[in-house]
């Protein structure tokens, strides 16, 4: 009822970089804008989603309206920025996710080089050889694709190397207590050299104070996100932190 009536809404978290400063990304967020219950996460929502398969077309709906705003910023002349949509295990093994993902990047007209998936270990460890071969068609489509959370789940090296990913996000459970919590620390500083020995690009997440973005830019990675940046925000509020972005570099 809830995608009929078109009670979804997208919030989008930048991405920092953290050399330079500058929005690199913004990670897709959906919420359900509830007309009794106000604005619910998708912690509440999503697991229900999917174990009833409604994952499936709500999954569909958020690839579509994030792939049409981020191509409505192109259009509006804005420096628009990839986006990184999450993609659950039943939609990532659905029959037709492939011709999904090509499908709404056709219809609206972006470029795949915009669009990011976001995967877990767990979703991408499970059955990895049909994985591998789900990733490689997604990679000859030219979209970019990460590894959420990584850390918490199992992965297996091996193919973490044989996988065409992008990107690896630092799961926020390793960053909360950086750097005073030393293994914490440690565990940081290894997926960022595991990362870039492997010329993957790393993204930390749930980083809320400044003190955790300075050690991470000390051992190298390259790009943060978390709350000390700014929350999830609506589409037009993501806009304009796009143009004071570029307006702070450029004075
Ligand atoms: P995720 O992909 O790991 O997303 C990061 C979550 O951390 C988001 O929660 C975000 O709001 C939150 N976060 C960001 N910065 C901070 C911070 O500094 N501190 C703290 N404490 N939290 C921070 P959110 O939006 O509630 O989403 C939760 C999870 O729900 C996501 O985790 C993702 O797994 C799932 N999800 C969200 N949107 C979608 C979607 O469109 N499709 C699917 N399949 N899953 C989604
Ligand atoms: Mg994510
Ligand atoms: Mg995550």
């Amino acid at each position: 009822r809830a995608l009929k009536q078109g009670e979804f809404l997208l919030h989008f978290q930048p991405k920092i970089n953290l050399t330079s400063g500058m929005i690199t990304g913004a990670e897709a967020l959906v919420r359900w804008s509830s007309p009794d219950r106000g604005l619910v996460y998708p912690k509440q929502f999503v697991p229900i989603a999917e174990e009833s398969g409604l994952i499936v077309p709500i999954g569909r709906w958020v690839l579509r309206e994030a792939c049409r705003q981020v191509q409505s910023w192109l259009d509006a002349g804005l420096r628009a920025v990839p986006v990184a949509v999450n993609t659950s295990a039943v939609e990532f093994r659905h029959a037709d996710f492939l011709e999904g993902v090509a499908l709404i990047l056709k219809e609206t007209g972006l470029a795949p080089r915009y669009l990011e998936l976001e995967l877990t270990e767990s979703v991408l460890m499970h059955d990895a050889e049909s994985s591998a071969s789900v990733l490689e068609a997604l990679k000859a489509m030219g979209v970019r694709l990460a590894i959420d959370d990584f850390g918490t789940g199992y992965s297996s090296l091996s193919y973490l190397q044989r996988f065409p990913i992008d990107t690896l996000k630092i799961d926020r459970s390793f960053v909360t207590d950086i750097p005073d919590n030393l293994d914490d620390a440690a565990i940081t500083r290894a997926i960022v050299a595991l990362g870039k020995s492997m010329q993957l690009t790393v993204i930390a997440e749930g980083v809320e104070h400044e003190h955790q973005a300075t050690f991470l830019r000390e051992i190298g990675c390259d790009e943060v996100q978390g709350y000390y940046y700014s929350a999830p925000v609506d589409a037009e509020h993501f806009e304009r932190l796009i143009r004071e972005n570029l307006a702070a570099k450029v004075s």
